[in-house]
């Protein structure tokens, strides 16, 4: 499809990598909407014998293909600069001559939306090449008589030029404007998806994925106000010998054994019940709607999974054992003391012997 080349070749990156692709494209597009007319409006003055504004149009129709050419090699401003200078100058003649009502001076405005849409300049020099396009814009309007046109106000050929230039104008202002609005949806996209990112950062542990404790605290406050709740209980349970695994077949393969456990977790472990990256080798337990003794049987069930689990790393393979300590929460307690009930069950349970369930 020659419309899908063109696009493609509209937008091809800029030669400098920092600057932007936006703007070049806004650019190109611009120049592409402009050759044609000006080559329009260069027969037109061909035909009506006004050839000192055709040889205007023709430098200014040469300096936007070499402009254009250029787009590709050089930096984007430099390249927006040429078209912005070019725009106003040839605009600036063609007003003069054609009178003020001919309407030719609007695209100097497009020339200021796109000096302003260049996100790497100071403000300071927007403004001060805003101000100088009004001084141009001010010079015109003094130059030019208001009512006066070489052509026939009351003829055809004035009314079709005067639209001509409208249309032209409302192309170049939809096609800028629709660039800046690209611009904001693009910026708040990335917001949203950064924010997002950051989000999961911030609310999952890296090495295992699950919730991480931060995540986890804001959860069981969560829980505790939810009114629809009869019963929760919560468990910590940490790996037995876990520091042999490092020591024994380094810290990485304790990284796999982690990383394995969360995944038995994950799968055990379905909504609303959730399990969270305590500490180090701990993991807590949130039972949601289950008694203590309806946890119990769940967690057993666990220990049992986890006990038969084969690791399997690099060409080892062994079995490891965790210990639970459990707890039924009650609103008198609290969360926190549940935890910390759940906490010296546990190590009950590591002075036992390990590889159990104490409640
Ligand atoms: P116990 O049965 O009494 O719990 O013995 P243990 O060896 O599991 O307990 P200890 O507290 O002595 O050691 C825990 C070890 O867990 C020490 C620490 O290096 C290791 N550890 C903590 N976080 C990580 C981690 O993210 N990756 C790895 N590989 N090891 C970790
Ligand atoms: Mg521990
Ligand atoms: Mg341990």
């Amino acid at each position: 499809m020659p419309i899908k080349k063109i696009n493609q070749w509209i937008k091809k990156a800029p030669a400098h990598s920092e600057d932007s692709s936006s703007m070049i494209s806004l650019v190109r597009y611009l120049l592409f909407a402009w050759i044609p007319y000006y080559c329009a409006v260069l027969i037109y003055t061909i035909i009506r014998g006004y050839f000192s504004y055709s040889a205007v149009i023709a430098i200014a129709v040469v300096i936007y293909a070499i402009a254009l050419n250029l787009s590709y090699k050089i930096r984007v401003r430099t390249c927006a600069f040429i078209v912005i200078l070019t725009t106003i100058a040839s605009t600036y003649i063609l007003t003069y001559g054609f009178g003020w009502r001919c309407s030719f001076q609007n695209m100097i405005y497009i020339a200021f939306l796109v000096l302003w849409y260049d996100a790497m300049s100071s403000l300071k020099v927007k403004i001060s090449l805003s101000l100088i396009i009004t001084a141009i814009f001010l010079s015109l309007s003094t130059l030019t008589p208001f009512g006066g046109t070489i052509l026939n106000p009351d003829s055809l050929e004035f009314r079709l030029l005067v639209w001509a230039n409208i249309i032209e104008f409302s192309i170049c202002l939809s096609l800028t404007a629709y660039f800046y609005c690209t611009l904001y949806v693009d910026v708040e996209r990335t917001l949203r998806i950064n924010n997002k990112q950051l989000k999961l950062m911030s609310e999952t542990d890296t090495l295992t994925g699950l919730m991480n404790r931060r995540f986890a605290q804001n959860e069981l406050q969560d829980i505790e106000k939810a009114k629809d709740i009869s019963f929760i209980s919560i468990a910590i349970g940490d790996i037995d010998f876990f520091k042999s695994i490092n020591d024994t077949y380094g810290h990485d393969c304790g990284d796999y054994v982690l990383s394995e456990l969360a995944e038995l977790f994950k799968s055990s472990m379905t909504l609303p019940n959730f399990v969270a990256r305590w500490g180090g080798e701990e993991f807590l337990f949130v039972f949601v709607n289950k008694n203590g003794d309806e946890a119990l049987l769940l967690l057993e069930d666990l220990r049992n999974k986890v006990r038969n689990f084969d690791f399997k790393y690099k060409d080892k393979s062994f079995n490891v054992t965790m210990t639970f300590g459990l707890e039924e929460y009650s609103r008198t307690i609290g969360t926190v003391s549940t935890i910390e009930a759940a906490d010296k069950k546990l190590y009950f349970g590591k002075q036992a012997g390990r590889n159990r369930v104490v409640f």
